[in-house]
Order: C-alpha cells, then sequence, then structure tokens
C-alpha cells in the first residue's frame, strides 16, 4: 500500500511508523568509505538496534557493501548478530561486566580492554588456551569513560603484549569534540594517539588502528589509522557543518485520526497550554511520546501535511498530538502526517527535530519506541 494515500488498515502503515530507506543507508556508507579511501577498513556501528532502526535489516543491507565487521556496546548485541548468522568480526566498543567476557569468548566477540585488571579477569574467563584470544586495546586520550591512560604506556603495553592468551586485533581511541567546529582538540588527541602508536614496539601487523566516528571519519586525518567506525552519518545524521550532508534515511509518520473545528478560546491538552485564537481546526494525529516522538515538540515543533508545515499545538499525548491544521485545505481523517523526514518537496531533518527540543539526533533515533513498525521501503 502506498503510505502516502489514506487507505487504513492495522497492517504497518495502519497508524504511526517509520520509513527507513535502505539506499540512503549504502549512500552514507559508500561517502565514508570513499574519504576512508583505498585499504581503510569500514566497522558500521550497529549497537542499540541500529540506532533504533533494526539491527536485522541494517545487518543485511550494509552487507552487500562487504564492510569488514560490525561495531555493537554490549555482549547482548554482538550475540544476537551471531544469532542473525552474522560471521564477520564483532567487536564490542564499550566496557563489560566481567560476568560476560565468558559468553562473548564463547562467541568469538572481540572486547575492548581498558585495564590490567580486565585483562587478567579476561585471561581467567578463556577455557581454550590454544588458540589467542582476538581483544583490542581501548586508549584514554581525552573521553575519560575508558581506555588505558595515553600517558602511561610503559606501565600497560608490555604485559599486553606478552600475553600468553590474548592477541591485539586492534588499537583505537575516541574522540571527545570530534563534530565541535574547531577542530583543535580532535587535533591533540590524533597526535597523542599517533605518537603512542608509535611507542608500541611488537604491535601485530594486522591490527585495526582506528580514532574515528562519522564526524572523525569526514572532517579529520589520522595518519596511522587503517580502519573507521561510524554509525550516525550512516543512519542519515548530520555531523557538522564542514562535512557532507548525509542523505536522510528515516521519515517518521502517522495519521490523522480525527479533524476537529474549534471556537475560539478552546483548550488543549494536558496543563491546558493552547487555546485557540479564532475559529481553528486541529488534527488529532495517531502518535505521541509512548512512540518516541519527544513530548518536548509541544507548543514548539511542526509537522508536515501536503508538503507543508503545521505547528504542533498543545502538550504532546503518550498516545496522540494535536496540530493546528486551519492553513490547509480540507484535511480528512486518515491522511499522513510527516513529523520527522520528507513529504511533497518538504523537509523537517532529524537534527532541526534534535535542535528544537534541545538534544541530538542520536537520541531521537534510539528514542523511536518498539510501537512504531520499521518499514523498508525500496529494497534495493
Ligand atoms: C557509537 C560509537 C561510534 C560511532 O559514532 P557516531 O558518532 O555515531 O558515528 C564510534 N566509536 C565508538 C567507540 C562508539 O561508541
Amino acid at each position: 500500500m502506498d503510505p502516502s494515500r489514506g487507505g487504513i488498515d492495522t497492517g504497518p502503515y495502519g497508524r504511526a511508523w517509520v520509513e527507513i530507506n535502505p539506499e540512503a543507508l549504502l549512500n552514507n556508507l559508500d561517502v565514508i568509505s570513499r574519504r576512508g579511501g583505498e585499504g581503510m577498513r569500514v566497522v558500521p556501528m550497529v549497537k542499540a538496534d541500529a540506532y533504533g532502526l533494526g539491527v536485522e535489516e541494517v545487518v543485511r543491507v550494509l552487507a552487500s557493501r562487504d564492510p569488514y565487521g560490525f561495531g555493537v556496546a554490549t555482549v547482548e548485541e554482538g550475540l544476537q548478530l551471531r544469532t542473525l548468522g552474522v560471521t564477520r568480526p564483532i567487536m564490542i566498543y564499550s566496557p563489560v561486566p566481567p560476568g560476560q567476557y565468558r559468553a562473548a569468548v564463547k562467541h568469538g566477540l572481540i572486547l575492548s580492554l581498558s585495564s590490567l585488571y580486565e585483562m587478567r579477569a579476561l585471561e581467567g574467563a578463556v577455557e581454550d588456551a590454544s588458540r589467542p584470544c582476538p581483544v583490542q586495546i581501548e586508549v584514554d586520550t581525552g573521553m575519560g569513560r575508558a581506555g588505558f591512560p595515553a600517558g602511561d604506556v610503559d606501565g600497560w603495553w608490555p604485559p599486553v603484549r606478552d600475553s600468553k592468551v590474548l592477541s591485539v586485533a586492534g588499537l583505537w581511541t575516541h574522540l571527545h569534540s570530534a563534530d565541535e567546529p574547531d577542530p583543535g582538540a580532535s587535533r591533540k588527541q590524533i597526535k597523542a594517539f599517533e605518537a603512542l602508536w608509535r611507542r608500541l614496539d611488537g604491535l601485530p601487523g594486522g591490527a585495526l588502528i582506528h580514532v574515528a566516528n562519522s564526524a572523525g571519519g569526514l572532517r579529520l586525518d589520522c595518519e596511522v589509522a587503517n580502519a573507521t567506525r561510524p554509525g550516525y552519518f550512516l543512519y542519515g545524521g548530520r555531523v557538522g557543518d564542514d562535512a557532507p550532508d548525509p542523505e536522510p534515511v528515516v521519515d517518521v509518520r502517522a495519521r490523522v485520526a480525527l479533524v476537529r473545528q474549534v471556537p475560539a478560546g478552546t483548550t488543549l491538552g494536558y496543563g491546558a497550554t493552547y487555546r485557540a485564537r479564532r475559529t481553528e481546526r486541529w488534527a488529532t494525529v495517531a502518535i505521541g511520546y509512548g512512540d518516541g516522538l519527544p513530548r518536548a515538540l509541544g507548543n514548539r515543533g511542526h509537522a508536515l501535511m501536503r508538503g507543508r508545515r503545521v505547528p504542533i499545538i498543545g502538550r504532546i499525548s503518550m498516545d496522540a498530538t494535536v496540530v493546528d491544521i486551519t492553513d490547509v485545505a480540507a484535511v480528512e481523517p486518515g491522511e499522513a502526517v510527516t513529523f520527522i523526514g520528507s513529504d511533497a518537496g518538504a523537509q523537517i531533518a532529524l537534527d532541526e527535530v534534535a535542535d528544537t527540543v534541545g538534544t541530538i539526533g542520536y537520541e531521537i533515533l534510539t528514542g523511536l519506541s518498539p510501537r512504531l513498525p520499521r518499514v523498508w521501503a525500496r529494497q534495493p
């Protein structure tokens, strides 16, 4: 069924849904790959259900570009990829509680180490010591949440290098300000990382060396990197004014359930924070903060109907949102309203919505609730 038409059912286009464009996802990946150049290994980040898009489909679509592997945040996410049949390297980028090491090792998930404490615990979790267990080494150059301290190489590198049980498959750091207009802080971190890399005698030749998330990969250069780990840009997020624009990947739409004409003075929503200033026409749309539409868009954000911007009025409820359609001719129940994405040539970008409510698009995407079916349009 064409979602832009009025047909109603209880299928994915019945009430409210997320439309995802796989070609845009691939085109964004190609931008990252081209910028990385020949030999740059790309490890798409698919943590948090691929930023809320749905990891199963994302991995299936991205596999057509033969990425080196996939990056996740948790052991559970790694196991899910194994269950989906992924045989490429799966790398975990967040510190993991020690009780989960054994499962990670058993399924060949590559953990990132930040301390000798973790190293010893992981060595203890390896049952089959005949094959070295691959790990990545995270280095802290300023992010602070994890990583071996860059300033104390001599304290941690010899024991890591000399481990009989583990083998170093990767070395990486994380930039804290890669999407800030001023690249100064990132350049400092990259310099520290490059200097550290030069001091590591005995680093295996095949190790992945990487610093860049989406913004880093598109805006900054690291002389020693041979890999990159993009996320947000793939999914249609902007990563800085001087970086290329991504193709939008996600549209969030919902259907009008009710249309009413109200006299001046009619109050709307919890707290009655909106009051009709004249005779107005309101459309009650079947989506709310329970679907992940940010509640802070109430009385502030906009939606698109027939390519026109209409204001979101009153507070957003858990299951319903009202837009003022006074200036749009003859709206019928069942029409589709777009809250994120494009409609008939008009656009409300993911990052615009994030700016309006004072957050980042990452939080908007990962906050889209399971109540919204993910509909993959136009399979390539
Ligand atoms: C999530 C994550 C990324 C991807 O970052 P984006 O800004 O989404 O491109 C890269 N590296 C690490 C360690 C991450 O946790």
